[in-house]
């Protein structure tokens, strides 16, 4: 029996992670976290009998306490929680499958209890990737990437020696509006930009693949995992989502891993790795498929993945602000409050007013965040 501890549980990748649970009886749930959702929460609990659970707020715990008075459950709100959670006893490994840098602290909390990481939760790596990496490293931890490009790379890169890679390659979607024009991107709406071609995930995701920020939030994430320099990273646009990703090899050799777009093979490969398991689903069919195209990224009309090469360059706390702008940028263009092009703008200005801090603790890149949501809500609140 693998025990397994849940961040996120009621989210995209949280409740596919789940109905993996469900399909492999040799998994047992012992933790789940979540922000808001008591209603699913409750049935989460009910289904899977964890021994300890999280939500945000003390009300939305208040609210699940009731629902589960004839449960043995211990429900505890906020950080708090999630630190429990993360670091629960019982547990061998965490899937790291909540949003934004609010996964830092728990994460580093289970790194340093010994449980391998499922790492969902990118923009963790994005900002903290060099104190997770050698503390993970240092613990004797493994961080299985969950994120299908990067568990494209790992799974290509197995049996490889490091030394012998020359390049990854990162394939890209484009996203749903792959080959507009900035004068066209100035008028696309939220629903517009939830509409994924490919991909069903969550809206921040969402977002951040229309914007193209969410593959250069890769890179960056690519860079900790694989220990490799920026510059032997390259996005390649693949607008049919087969591909997952590549590594290019010294002898000039390209190992790419293929499979429909599907969550849910990347999270169960990261839950039993280094076993591969039978998994239902549909299948690529290449008679079917015909043929898939590759193009190189625009970056001069999606300035995202621009600014988060320069975000990566720079380095320190720099990834830190781009990531926590891009989270404030997101959320007031779902709120329909800016427009699409000023995401980028807000990331931009945000970069632009920050003094950078060279090699900053967990306190300094929260602090950077800090003040980049000051900055912003000084200009939208
Ligand atoms: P969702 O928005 O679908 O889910 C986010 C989860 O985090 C929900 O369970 C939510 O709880 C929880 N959450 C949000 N804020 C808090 C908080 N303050 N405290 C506790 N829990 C919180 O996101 P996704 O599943 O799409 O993405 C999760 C992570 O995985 C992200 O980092 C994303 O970049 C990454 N990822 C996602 C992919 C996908 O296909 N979806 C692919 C690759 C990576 P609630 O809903 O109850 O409020």
């Amino acid at each position: 029996m693998k025990k397994i501890a849940i961040l996120g549980s009621t989210g995209s990748i949280g409740t596919q992670t789940l109905e993996i649970v469900r399909e492999n009886p040799d998994l047992q749930v012992v933790g789940l976290a979540a922000g808001g959702n008591v209603e699913l929460m409750e049935r989460q609990v009910r289904a899977f009998g964890p021994r300890l659970v999280s939500l945000e707020s003390e009300a939305a715990c208040r609210d699940l306490r009731v629902r589960l008075a004839d449960m043995d459950v211990r429900i505890v709100p906020g950080m708090e929680g999630l630190l429990e959670v993360a670091g629960m006893e019982e547990s061998e490994i965490l899937v790291t499958a909540i949003v934004g840098m609010i996964g830092i602290r728990p994460t580093i909390e289970a790194i340093k209890k010994g449980k391998d990481i499922a790492l969902a939760n990118k923009e963790t790596l994005v900002t903290a990737g060099h104190i997770i990496m050698p503390l993970a490293a240092r613990r004797g931890v493994s961080i299985l990437p969950v994120d299908s490009e990067h568990s494209a790379i790992f799974q290509a890169m197995r049996g490889e020696r490091r030394a012998c890679v020359e390049k990854l390659l990162i394939t890209a979607s484009g996203g749903p509006f792959r080959g507009r024009t900035k004068a066209e991107l100035a008028r696309v709406q939220p629903e517009d930009a939830l509409r994924h071609p490919n991909w069903t995930m969550g809206h921040k995701i969402t977002i951040d693949s229309a914007t193209l920020v969410n593959k250069g939030l890769e890179v960056m994430e690519a860079r900790w995992l694989f220990d490799v320099d920026l510059a032997d990273i390259q996005v390649v646009v693949h607008p049919q989502s087969i591909i997952h990703s590549m590594v290019a090899f010294q002898d000039g050799g390209i190992i790419a891993q293929l499979g429909m777009p599907d969550m849910k093979l990347p999270i169960q490969y990261a839950l039993f790795y280094p076993d591969r398991r039978p998994m239902r689903g549909k299948r690529v069919d290449f008679y079917e498929l015909g043929s898939i195209t590759f193009e190189k990224p625009d970056m001069e009309t999606f300035t995202g993945l621009k600014l988060a090469m320069r975000a990566a360059r720079e380095g320190g706390s720099m990834p830190t602000v781009f990531n926590a702008a891009n989270e404030r940028a997101v959320s007031l263009f779902l709120q329909k409050r800016i427009r699409f092009l000023e995401i980028p703008e807000i990331i931009e200005r945000c970069m632009e007013a920050h003094g950078r801090v060279d090699d900053p603790d967990v306190d300094a890149i929260l602090a950077a965040e800090q003040e980049t949501y000051e900055r912003i809500s000084a200009i939208y609140e």
